[in-house]
């Protein structure tokens, strides 16, 4: 099986060429299929342009990108957006739901950016994270913690090889998180990959492999303890 994410000597900078901003210094990183990654490290060390490159949303300024096998370093726009319709789903911190759409609509809005809209799949897929009484809600009549459950419903709507989640419990009280938590731990026995940015050692540790980023880099691969209660580890 290919790695389900290779990222070989990769940099990123931003900004006019007199004001650049490097925020990726020669990434190289191998993530196995099925590994649950935390990815961690200070503010403004990259983590959320290292999560929009595997992502699809943005491209290298140097190196190659490499997911599921595909190496997708030259892909223009276009096929980056149908890539990633197929490949990954995103679950954000400040959520990014449609304002004006029910749940059941946000749900369906993925279905039909991948596909056909099925609104029996985007029910149960409601259901499966617990909201099967709140498809017709709209985000402003949920709470923070059902809204980030709707964006793991849209994020497995189409069943995704791999989830990318920038700071999924960062706006969340405990028990929500508990929540988000246990349905991504839901996700990765399913066998699905997923990176996952947190700065919480107590989330990061749920993860079956950490990395630290500092200054563009990776400083630390594997810090940390190893795993909680209640999850398997299957790969490194
Ligand atoms: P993190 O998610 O770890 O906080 P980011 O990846 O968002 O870090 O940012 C890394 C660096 O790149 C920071 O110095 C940030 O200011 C800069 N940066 C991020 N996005 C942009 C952008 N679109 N334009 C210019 N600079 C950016
Ligand atoms: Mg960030």
């Amino acid at each position: 099986m290919p790695a389900a994410i290779a990222l070989h000597n990769v940099g990123k900078v931003y900004g006019p060429e007199r004001s650049q901003v490097a925020a990726l210094q020669g990434v190289d990183l191998e993530v196995a299929a099925g590994t649950w990654l935390a990815l961690m490290g200070p503010s403004g060390s990259g983590k959320t342009t290292l999560v929009n490159l595997i992502g699809c949303l943005d491209q290298p300024s140097r190196g190659t990108v490499a997911i599921d096998g595909t190496d997708v370093t030259s892909f223009s726009r276009r096929q980056l957006t149908r890539f990633r319709a197929e490949k990954i789903g995103f679950i954000f911190q400040q959520f990014h739901l449609v304002g004006y759409l029910t749940a059941l609509e946000n749900v369906m809005l993925a279905q039909h950016f991948h596909s056909l809209a099925d609104e029996s799949e985007a029910r149960a897929s409601l259901e499966h994270v617990g909201l099967g009484d709140r498809c017709d809600h709209l985000p402003a009549q949920l709470s923070g913690g059902e809204q980030q459950r709707v964006c793991i419903a849209r994020a497995l709507i189409n069943d995704p090889k791999i989830i990318l989640a920038d700071e999924p419990t960062g706006n969340l009280d405990e028990a929500n998180e508990r929540i988000v938590m246990g349905l991504l731990a839901d996700a990765h026995r399913a066998g699905r990959t997923i990176v996952m940015v947190t700065h919480d050692p107590a989330v990061a540790c749920l993860a079956t492999r950490r990395i630290q980023l500092r200054h563009g880099r990776i400083e630390d691969s594997n810090v940390g303890k190893p795993l909680a209660i209640g999850v398997v580890p299957q790969q490194r």
